[in-house]
């Protein structure tokens, strides 16, 4: 909820000042997913994480409105390295729960192995580094003042060497050593959602100069630290092939001609690399093959533990439940809601967590209380059931000068914990609020037959058989992910020969379960 939307893909104003008001009071955390279901997109297939991937560009997918809108952060201006660390934490706080982190120990550890090591090269100002893995399948870096570093399981499942991973930190490294964020940046902009590791200035918070200066820091702390510098190269080409893999090259011949950002910069990067006095060292990981192993599990696409969608029908197994949406409309699934918007976006309707406790009436006073200084009225409560269960709802509007809204909120408990569905809608009261009461209904325990069905895809390393293709060995293996992305996430050509026991990176589907 805290990605910033692009002017280009916002909804009309009024939804913006609507969802607004109604989204920014969902301050609990569902735990549900981050919105990289695109409209339309089929539930986890590999199409669907190369639709998401690429670095440049910045997010296309709609989402619900998020609290920036509702009350855009001041901009924070930082004055000493205890503001740093402060404010870093702070954003840090909020990133956990915007994305979320993935839940593997083994993983976060070992990045963050990886980036103290290159930490203590950082110039300047030392700040108590920490390196952790979001949930987030775009290939994305991101830091923040103080020394909060992130870096995407997107990202991860991308690289093909602790080399490239150690530049990518080191990039992220030399923003904060540099205190870049402090140079009048607004910190705000550093979030998710908005920063591509590989975008320019305006995108990532980070103008050009301070971008050309963390890719030479970054280089130099790889290489000080026994990194090949070259690998930051690698990176980059991986980049901008996925990049051209989600715009499709075959449509747009001359994005790169037009964007050639990446590849001057790929460029610049090999010059300096060759620049660059530096002496391998042993990594945390022995080798490609064992790096491999490190991120071999990893989830590629959506992630099951956000929740993912069949249908209209939307399945959380962590959180064991089940709801439908109206037929037709466009769903999103972000980190702390769920929801889906009306085809002519005149409404939509949301559920997120409405705090810990079963006590209806105090979660519903919370709301109102909230969104009171909103403009939002509740106009009439009742208490319901709903699968046999205590539920309270209530109508309520919201007065705006872009006139009213209407507003159904339904309140219902689910292990213990409060729920609230909230559906907006500007025209079509009565036709709207009986599809937002469908919705309601059909929030349901999730049966065993369903949690059953869900998988996803994750990232396994094989090993080519004697005169196999790529393509072969994607038939071998069941590999969900296209040639010419499965190409691109080892870095090899579609056509290339494959040497006998080569380690390949493919997308596996598997029954959902909470480990790896
Ligand atoms: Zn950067």
């Amino acid at each position: 909820m805290t990605r910033v939307r692009r002017r280009a893909t916002r909804p009309p104003r009024w939804v913006a000042l609507a969802l607004a008001v109604i989204l920014a009071l969902g301050t609990t955390e569902l735990g549900v997913s981050r919105a990289d279901d695109e409209p339309g997109a089929e539930a986890p297939t590999a199409g669907g994480g190369t639709a998401q991937a690429g670095g440049d560009a910045p997010v296309q997918t709609d989402e619900p409105v998020g609290e920036e809108e509702a009350e855009p952060d001041e901009p924070v201006v930082l004055d000493t390295v205890y503001d740093d660390e402060r404010v870093g934490r702070e954003q840090s706080e909020k990133v956990d729960a915007a994305i979320g982190i993935v839940k593997d120990d083994a993983l976060n550890a070992y990045v963050s192995a990886v980036g103290k090591r290159l930490a203590r090269y950082a110039p300047r100002y030392r700040f108590d580094y920490t390196f952790r893995v979001v949930d987030q399948d775009e290939p994305n870096a991101f830091a923040l003042p103080g020394g909060f570093v992130f870096v995407s399981r997107g990202l991860l499942a991308l690289t093909n060497s602790e080399d490239e991973l150690a530049n990518v930190l080191g990039h992220e490294i030399a923003h904060v050593a540099a205190r870049h964020a402090a140079a009048r940046q607004q910190v705000t902009d550093a979030m998710p959602g908005i920063v591509r590791f590989l975008s320019m200035g305006s995108l990532a918070g980070y103008n050009r100069s301070q971008e050309k200066e963390a890719d030479r820091l970054g280089q130099g702390i790889a290489g000080l630290a026994g990194y090949d510098p070259a690998g930051m190269v690698q990176f980059l080409k991986d980049l901008e092939f996925t990049e051209r893999l989600r715009l499709g090259a075959s449509r747009r011949p001359y994005f790169l001609d037009t964007h050639p950002s990446t590849r001057r910069r790929s460029a610049v990067a090999a010059q300096r690399a060759h620049m660059i006095a530096w002496k391998r060292k042993p990594g945390i990981a022995r080798d490609r093959a064992d790096y491999l192993r490190r991120i071999e599990g990893i989830v590629v696409g959506i992630s099951a533990a956000e929740g993912i969608f069949r249908g209209e029908r939307f399945i959380h197994a962590d959180l064991g439940f089940t709801i439908r949406f109206p037929s037709g409309w466009e769903t999103r699934n972000t980190h702390t809601a769920v929801g889906a918007v009306a085809p002519d976006r005149s409404a939509q309707v949301v559920l997120e967590a409405a705090g810990p406790g079963t006590d209806l009436e105090k979660a519903l006073a919370r709301f109102a209380a909230k969104a009171e200084a909103s403009g939002l009225r509740i106009e009439s409560t009742e208490k319901i059931k709903l699968a046999g269960k205590d539920a309270l709802r209530a109508d309520a509007h919201v007065s705006s000068r872009f006139g009213g809204v209407d507003v159904l909120l339904t309140f219902l408990i689910h292990h213990g914990q409060t729920f609230r569905i909230t559906g907006v809608a500007r025209r079509e009261k009565d036709r709207n609020r009986t599809l937002f009461l469908n919705v309601a209904r059909s929030f349901r325990p999730l049966p065993a037959e369903l949690r059953k069905g869900i998988r996803e895809d994750r990232l396994r390393i094989v090993e080519a058989r004697p005169g196999e293709t790529l393509a072969q060995l994607s038939e071998r293996t069941g590999n969900r992910w296209p040639l010419n992305r499965t190409a691109v996430m080892n870095a090899v050509f579609a056509t290339d020969a494959l040497e006998p026991g080569q380690l390949v990176k493919v997308a596996i589907a598997q029954p959902y379960r909470v480990d790896r």
